[in-house]
Parts: C-alpha cells; sequence; structure tokens
C-alpha cells in the first residue's frame, strides 16, 4: 500500500504501466489515503524491482509518504487491472493545478501534432485541477470540462492504458476542447488573430485583460513604462509592487539574482511567484523596494503568448481590494483595452501563490494556485473522528477544515472587511466542505468578538472554540512539523494587531505554548494607536506615540515631519495626551512603522499592508553590529531607549542604512533575550517564529541563527506563510487538542463538556 497524495494524479495509470512492463499480475484501487497495489507472480516474490520504480519514477503531482508490504494470498489473476473504488469511505484528495508540462509544450510546439498552438493542451500529469472541479470524485463530467464532449481521437487517448493522457480529466483538442477569443473591452467585438494578435496589442502598450487558471491577470508590456504607470491608475495602485511573468530564467537573470532554491521554485510545477533580489531596475515595477517578482509561464496560453515576447506584467485582475475576477461579466472590460478570454469555465478561484527564499527554505507571502487544496497530515496522536471547521482572522484570510486525519488549508481568501472578500470567503466554505463531503461538528474562531468569522461561527450553531490570535499563530507551524504534545515552546509572535486575551491590541507576543494553551511569557509595552486603524496607514502617527512615550511632551523637533501639516501634529498630539481614541497596542508591525517614519523611508500615508516595514528592511546596509538599547522590565519590553537612540543617530547624521541595520540587530537581541529567560525559567529549548513580521527576511534570517547559536531549536512555516493565513491551521491544531483533553476526561467522549465549554 502507498499511502499519500496519490489520487486524481494519474498514479493508478502509472501502477497500472509499471506493472506491465515489469510482467507483474494482480490489480490496483484507490484506499482511504492512498492506494492498494496487489501484486503477484509465479516464480517472483520479492517486489523490489517494482518499489524502486514505484519510488523514483512516480508522477510529478504525487506525493509518496508511507509504503506498506503485506503477504497476500496467491489469486492466479490472469492480468494486472485498475479496480474501481469505493468511494465513499475515503478521504479523496484533490491535486492542485499544475503547470503545463515539457512534454505537452513540446507537442504544442510541433507543426505536425494535432495540438499545434493548442492553448488548452494538457495531459495526467497536468493542467487544471482544483480550479475546474466541482465535486469529487475527480471525473470529467464533474469539472468544468463536463460541457466539452470528447471527439473520438480524445476519447481513444483518455481510454488507452498506455496512452499519457488516459484518464486525463480535461483532455481536449482544437476539435472538441475550449477555444480562445481576443475581445475589445467594453464593444465586446471580436478582434481577429487570436493570441499572437493580443501579443501584438501588448507591443503597442496595451492593457489586457487575460483568463488563466485561477482568474483573469491584467497584463501589460513591463518594459513600456508608460504602460506601466496606465496600469497603475487603472489599478489604483502608485506603489504595490507588480508582478511579472518572464518567457524564460534567461530574461529573469538580466534583472534579479537567482539562488538555486529559488530557481528550483521558478520551475516547479506550481509555479509561484518568486520575490528575488534586484539586479536592474525596472521602471515602474517596485517601487523604494529591493525585490521583483517573478513567475515564468505556466498555462500553455501563457507560453503562446510570450513566444515572441520578453517580459509582461502579469497582476491578479481585482477592483481595489476585491478577489480576483474569474468571470468576465465581473468588470474586467472596465480595467482594460482587450480581453483575452476562452470558454472554460472557472469554477474556484486562485490567485498565484508569492513565495520568497529565506535560508534555503521558502517563505509564503501568499500560498494560493499550485498549492492549494495539498493536505496538511496529522499525527496519530492528535487525530480526532470529528469534522472540524476553522474559520482564521479577518486580514488575509484563509479557512480550515479537518477531516480523518488531514487538514486542507484554503487559498488566500483576502480582507474579510470588504463584502466581496466576505463572499468568496462563503463560496469557499460551500466549495471545500461539499468537495471533500466535511460536515463540521465543530467551529473554531478567534478571539475578536466582532470579526466577521466570528460572527458566522456563532451562526453556525455547533460547538464553538475560540482562539487567541497569536497563540493560533504559534500552533500553526507546531501541527505542521509533527512536533509532540505537552511539550512547550517558546512562541515568538510578531505582527500587527490581534485581539488579546485582555481585550488590548496585541502584536509582539512572547507565549509559552503547546497545543492545549499559552501564557504571556512577555511581551512589548504597549504605546497608543491615534486614531486606531488609521494609525496603520498612517506611520507618522505611530513615530509621534513613540517619541511621546520615549520623551514625554518635549520632543524633539525632525525634519521629517515637515511632510504632514502642523495642525494634523498637533491634533494627534493632543489625541494622545488626553488619551481618546487611542487603544492601546503592543504591536511589533507598528513599531516598524514608527521607525521607519522616522528615518524618513515611509511615505505619509502608506498604500499598502507593510509597505513602511519593507522600505526600512530594503534600506538595511550588511555588515553592521551595531545595535540599540532596550528595556526589559515586569515582563514588558520598552522600546523608549531605542527611539532616543535612533532619534541621537539621526541627528548625528549616521545613514539610514546603518540605522535601519541597527534596529534589525536590537530586534534580534530582544529576542535572543526573552528566549535565554525562557530556557533558564522553564527550560525551554524550542522558539517558533511567527506572524507577518516574519516576512522579513533580514529579521527572520538573523534571530533563527541567533537562537541557533545558543543552542535552540528554531521553528517556522515552511509550507505555509507566517501571516495570518496560517491562523486557521493554528486554530485546528488547538481543536484537535481541545478533543483529545475532552475524550481523556469524560467517560462520555466529552459531548457535554464541549457544549458546556465552548458555549
Ligand atoms: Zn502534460
Ligand atoms: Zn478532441
Amino acid at each position: 500500500m502507498a499511502f499519500g497524495v496519490v489520487q486524481g494524479v494519474g498514479f493508478r495509470p502509472f501502477i497500472y504501466r509499471l506493472a506491465h512492463d515489469l510482467g507483474y499480475k494482480g490489480w490496483v484501487k484507490n484506499i482511504g489515503f492512498g492506494v492498494e497495489i496487489h501484486l503477484e507472480d509465479q516464480k517472483r516474490t520479492d517486489f523490489q524491482d517494482f518499489l524502486q520504480t514505484l519510488r523514483k519514477k512516480s508522477p510529478p503531482l504525487a506525493q509518496i509518504e508511507e509504503t506498506t508490504v503485506n503477504p497476500s494470498s496467491f489469486t492466479g489473476a490472469e492480468h494486472f487491472e485498475i479496480k474501481k473504488s469505493r468511494q465513499e469511505e475515503s478521504f479523496v484528495f484533490i491535486s492542485p493545478d499544475i503547470s503545463v508540462c515539457k512534454n505537452c509544450t513540446a507537442e504544442m510546439m510541433r507543426h505536425s501534432d494535432r495540438r499545434f498552438h493548442y492553448p488548452f493542451i494538457n495531459c495526467t500529469d497536468c493542467g487544471p485541477r482544483y480550479t475546474i472541479v466541482e465535486s469529487l470524485p475527480y471525473d470529467r463530467k464533474k469539472t468544468t470540462m463536463k460541457s466539452f464532449p470528447m471527439c473520438p481521437l480524445c476519447r481513444k487517448e483518455y481510454t488507452d492504458p498506455f496512452d499519457r493522457r488516459y484518464h486525463a480529466q480535461p483532455i481536449a483538442c482544437p476539435i472538441c476542447g475550449p477555444q480562445v477569443t481576443l475581445l475589445e473591452s467594453k464593444t465586446r467585438k471580436e478582434i481577429e488573430g487570436g493570441i499572437q494578435k493580443a501579443a501584438g496589442l501588448l507591443k503597442t502598450g496595451k492593457i489586457l485583460g487575460v483568463k488563466g487558471l485561477g482568474g483573469f491577470h491584467l497584463v501589460c508590456d513591463a518594459l513600456n513604462a508608460k504602460a506601466v504607470r496606465k496600469l497603475r491608475k487603472i489599478k489604483e495602485r502608485k506603489r504595490k509592487p507588480l508582478a511579472l511573468m518572464a518567457k524564460d530564467l534567461k530574461i529573469i537573470q538580466k534583472f534579479a539574482h537567482i539562488s538555486r532554491e529559488e530557481r528550483d521554485l521558478l520551475l516547479s510545477l506550481r509555479r509561484p511567484i518568486v520575490l528575488l533580489k534586484r539586479k536592474k531596475k525596472i521602471e515602474g515595477i517596485a517601487p523604494h523596494l529591493d525585490e521583483i517578482g517573478f513567475m515564468l509561464p505556466y498555462t500553455p496560453l501563457h507560453y503562446l503568448l510570450l513566444e515572441d515576447f520578453d517580459l509582461i506584467v502579469a497582476t491578479s485582475s481585482n477592483k481595489k481590494d476585491a478577489p480576483i475576477m474569474k468571470e468576465e461579466e465581473e468588470g474586467i472590460d472596465e480595467l482594460s483595452d482587450a480581453v483575452l478570454t476562452h470558454d472554460r469555465p472557472i469554477h474556484m478561484r486562485a490567485d498565484d501563490s508569492v513565495i520568497k527564499v529565506a535560508a534555503g527554505q521558502p517563505l509564503f507571502l501568499r500560498r494560493a494556485r499550485g498549492y492549494v487544496p495539498y493536505p496538511q497530515p496529522v499525527f496519530e496522536a492528535l487525530r480526532s473522528d470529528r469534522h472540524i471547521l476553522a474559520l482564521g482572522g479577518e486580514l488575509k484570510d484563509t479557512i480550515s477544515l479537518y477531516k480523518n486525519g488531514y487538514i486542507i488549508t484554503s487559498q488566500f481568501l483576502g480582507d474579510l472587511d470588504e463584502y466581496q472578500n466576505y463572499q468568496y470567503f462563503e463560496e469557499t466554505i460551500r466549495h471545500l466542505t461539499r468537495l471533500f463531503q466535511i460536515k463540521p461538528q465543530m467551529v473554531v474562531s478567534d478571539l475578536h468578538p466582532d470579526f466577521h468569522t466570528t460572527r458566522y461561527a456563532r451562526k453556525l450553531k455547533i460547538p464553538h472554540l475560540k482562539v487567541q490570535h497569536h497563540f493560533a499563530h504559534v500552533l500553526a507551524p507546531l501541527i505542521e512539523h509533527k512536533y509532540p504534545i505537552d511539550r512547550k515552546v517558546l512562541g515568538v509572535s510578531l505582527d500587527g494587531y490581534g485581539y488579546g486575551e485582555d481585550g488590548t491590541g496585541w502584536g509582539g507576543e512572547f507565549l509559552l505554548a503547546d497545543y492545549g494553551g499559552c501564557e504571556r511569557f512577555a511581551h512589548f509595552a504597549s504605546v497608543p494607536l491615534p486614531g486606531g486603524d488609521v494609525a496603520a496607514k498612517q506611520s507618522w502617527r505611530m513615530a509621534l506615540a513613540y517619541l511621546m512615550e520615549a520623551y514625554g511632551d518635549d520632543i524633539p523637533a525632525l525634519e521629517v515631519f515637515d511632510k504632514v501639516s502642523p495642525d494634523r501634529i498637533k491634533g494627534v498630539k493632543e489625541m494622545i495626551k488626553r488619551n481618546v481614541q487611542t487603544p492601546l497596542v503592543s504591536s511589533c508591525g507598528r513599531l516598524f512603522d514608527a521607525v521607519s517614519f522616522l528615518t524618513g523611508l515611509s511615505p505619509v500615508e502608506m498604500e499598502f499592508e507593510a509597505e513602511a516595514p519593507m522600505r526600512l528592511e530594503a534600506a538595511a546596509a550588511d555588515g553592521i553590529r551595531g545595535k540599540y538599547g532596550f528595556e526589559i522590565a515586569d515582563r514588558r519590553i520598552s522600546f523608549k531607549r531605542t527611539i532616543r537612540s535612533v532619534v541621537g543617530d539621526l541627528q548625528r547624521g549616521l545613514p539610514v542604512s546603518h540605522i535601519s541595520a541597527k534596529f534589525h540587530n536590537t530586534l534580534v537581541s530582544v529576542i535572543a533575550r526573552v528566549a535565554q529567560k525562557a530556557e533558564e525559567t522553564h527550560s525551554i529549548d524550542t522558539a517558533v517564529l511567527v506572524g507577518g513580521v516574519f516576512l522579513n527576511k533580514r529579521l527572520l534570517e538573523a534571530a533563527s541563527n541567533a537562537l541557533k547559536r545558543r543552542g535552540f531549536h528554531v521553528l517556522r512555516p515552511v509550507e505555509y506563510s507566517p501571516n495570518d493565513e496560517s491562523l486557521s491551521l493554528g486554530q485546528i491544531a488547538y481543536a484537535l487538542k481541545f478533543l483529545l483533553d475532552m475524550k481523556s476526561n469524560s467517560p462520555y467522549e466529552g459531548e457535554d463538556q464541549v457544549k458546556k465549554q465552548s458555549a
């Protein structure tokens, strides 16, 4: 038996061919979490040749976690067959969407092939999956390909076990499959010439809407600064970085440095956007930052569009803060000059995934297309027979579902305070619960009483657990890395905002935690957040708040405040002094904002989340060892001294690159100091680095190194993002531990207690 992701990925046909090649009789069928293979042969009893090839040559989408071999009785089978499976008992997996494979790309470029230049070519090893599936088991009639009856040639390939398109559900050709059309925006008039013509339009500076796998991209010539400006105007984004799609690696190398790991990610079948260190500036693409996001083509259509084009902007098409568009009717016309579209419907939206590499491992900024819905296995001791739904937080939300030992985490859903994203959230819950046949018996939400997710949970009228934001952050990598139960870790949970157990805003948290609970071991000292949420967008407000903490009323005059009108400054100072509209926060993100503003790097008004911190990180010089002072008293970490020293350095004229480096070093030192204390007082030997702040690669790498030097094991999310996207995963971990404790404490399997404690 082979366990893992082996269903819907061409695994059974592969086994069938392998058995044939090696001359075995018997059968293969899908079972719960894998496949069962029965092999027999008159002469052979050792199946090593089979097992070795199984490991080495299994299909690219398959992910074998474990194989077991058991003796079985001889049945005298006459041939090898693929047996029908009884689906109802199993957890059926569905593969993520995968980029077009080498074989298909080669066929598509061959003049003599019947699929020459056909933009929907695919095979068992490649093509759309998650975004076209309506329900399971994965079968053509349950995908958006159901409206395309196969032609005789396609059917022949589909039914031939020796063909590489055997049971390739989205199989298609120019005769029977989907077709591309190029439309003029607004008039909807068809433009002759298809993909080639579309590439021609890009060359003249036009903005195109291009239908991809999980939605529409907005596309323009990346090297045409005028076109890029136009696209920014349409998207209402002045500075937010735009992702690029390059024809091949060579083109990317002209503009960015690529490490071996980054290269592997760019070329991987999942084809994420990879953030790379800039070598050469491209006007208007990532202003004020030193990284550019690149990806390679992943659908046949992209390959054809880039046939004689080097580099395009390919940013997801959405009206500000709404989800990526999947249908033309959602308004792609309003954003583009022309639309390159097709008639294969997208069932589930999914944005491109975004990754960078830190210390040789992936660091997810956004986990979506190509990765979702890969399951997360749960180790035996923590499994439950209940179905659980976890709803995450509010910003950068995802949902997670638990069933039979596996967790499925959804794609990134965005900010649920936007109505369309909230609909997307509901749409995703409906889709995933149906797809995986999950009937939630327990729901988990954040502690925040007013989050849309918390309200949604209440409406379900099933046992409802709540988990504090930063604690959920810590639990996500614990379950990802199968960290044992009942061993405490130090969770270093640094981000912008999360509702704290005491009702104040948290975000600079050091938690002693295991699956069952946590204790606030240390935290950043709270400061006022002048004006509430608006302070998260206007870093000068945080700079003032920190200055007043450090100096009292008599704050030093700094040139950088010339950017803000004296009236506004006066207003905010009054606010802080009088304690009006100034909720308290212990946020690490806000501290970054303040320092970024003081050093003159942050804009007065941020356009996107973390803009100020990202600029501060980008500015930091290498090789600076200095750091600033800070104070820890009564579990509170105060940065008054840090702020005073930053101001001193500014007044001395120290370069901003040095100040930024020293500030980063200071935080590393804080983390190391608290960890040492946790080791001394609680014998903690593992630290977990989580929260959006750890998307800062400089801080993440330096903090991990510092902790490792002191003998700590360091855990961080690798398959998931450290930001709020992984809250739902952590929430599931908490629920599983909760159910386990209930089970061992009550003769009635804890049913009453579940009701009582979660009421
Ligand atoms: Zn293929
Ligand atoms: Zn066909």
